[in-house]
């Protein structure tokens, strides 16, 4: 039988956006609650070497920088709980209720959302069922098992060229498949991609097939499209990294809090605060532009800036009149 627990702040999510909350929360005495979800630290600890993260002279690890935020956040008082929600109640105002997959209820008087964002699929019929056969979303997690394999990664961004690049530690050759002609990473990740010895690129071609065979199963291969003339053609891989964006965390939010077309999480502009009083967001959760670790860990600020506010009755407990 689950429990009952109050708080004056409970965080949702402990990424960059959700620790930075519980530092400053916990340092202005409102003893923060943070329930973590399923992955603590966030997208950080699927990634390798974080060299854009201000303070760091050389480049850092993404798991270790999340262990380091954990760590402070406990250090100055946050109560950490490593449990997820399952189900939120924000329609009665504030206190909030917020259920956990164990069961428990939490009623708190401000929430901050930063449950961030998860890795997008291409939606390939064999792309759920060979996760784990060699079908990944993240390099830094499967990339061992490819030594001295052929793996190709999907996508064009950052994630998709860091992966291609940190790939090449393992794999024999790595091919990066984007649906254009130009990738929109930044320019300082294409030109080590390009210089790389172990990389090719296949411009103007979409990912329609995942081949695959022996025992016990993997894949074999990729099925490719030409985006500009329709010709397909076979690519031989041993395994593939899909690196095509994010989806925000919000599924259990959509009929509480206003979200956008794509589910993030709508905020007033230059402010962390939601359609409900009393309910801030954080992170990329609602971030569909900048998403990075350091504008997630500010907004995280910013959300537990405006929680004590609200606790403190200087922010209204009603919306403006539009
Ligand atoms: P992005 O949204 O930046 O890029 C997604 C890429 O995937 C695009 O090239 C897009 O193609 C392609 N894509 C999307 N859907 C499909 C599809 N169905 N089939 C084939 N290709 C598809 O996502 P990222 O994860 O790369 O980056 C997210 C954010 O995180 C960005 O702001 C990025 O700068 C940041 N980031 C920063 C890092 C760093 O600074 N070290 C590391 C990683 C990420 P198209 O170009 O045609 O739209």
């Amino acid at each position: 039988m689950g429990q009952t627990h109050s708080t004056d702040l409970l965080i949702i999510g402990a990424g960059p956006a959700g620790y930075t909350a519980a530092i400053y929360a916990a340092r202005a005495s409102l003893s923060p609650v943070l329930l973590t979800g399923m992955q603590p630290g966030g997208q950080l600890t699927i990634t390798t070497d974080v060299e854009n993260y201000p303070g760091f002279a050389q480049a850092i690890q993404g798991p270790w920088l999340m262990e380091q935020m954990s760590a402070q956040a406990e250090h100055v008082g946050t109560k950490i709980i490593y449990d997820m929600v399952v189900s939120v109640d924000f329609t009665k105002g504030s206190p909030f209720h917020v259920t956990t997959d164990g069961g428990d209820t939490w009623i708190a008087k401000s929430v901050i959302i930063a449950t961030g964002a998860q890795a997008r699929w291409l939606g390939l019929p064999n792309e759920k069922r060979l996760q784990g056969a060699g079908v990944s979303a993240c390099a830094t997690c499967d990339g061992f098992f490819f030594r001295g394999k052929r793996v190709a990664v999907v996508g064009g961004g950052n994630t998709a060229v860091e992966e291609a690049i940190y790939l090449t530690h393992h794999a024999d050759h790595v091919t990066l498949i984007h649906r254009r002609d130009s990738l929109k990473a930044e320019k300082i990740l294409q030109e080590r991609l390009f210089a790389h010895p172990k990389v090719s690129v296949i411009w103007n071609s979409a990912v329609e097939d995942i081949q695959s065979g022996g025992t016990p199963e993997a894949v074999t291969g990729l099925t490719l499209r030409d985006t500009v003339t329709g010709a397909t053609s076979e690519l031989a891989v041993d395994g593939v990294f899909i690196a095509i964006g994010h989806s925000p965390t919000t599924a259990m939010f959509g009929n509480q809090i206003e979200l956008d077309a794509e589910g993030y999480i709508v905020t007033e502009p230059g402010t962390p605060r939601t359609s409900v009083p009393g309910i801030f967001a954080a992170g990329d959760v609602q971030d569909r532009t900048y998403r990075q670790a350091v504008t997630a860990a500010g907004t995280g600020c910013m959300a537990a800036l405006d929680a004590e506010r609200y606790i403190g009755g200087l922010i209204p407990n009603t919306k403006p009149e539009a």
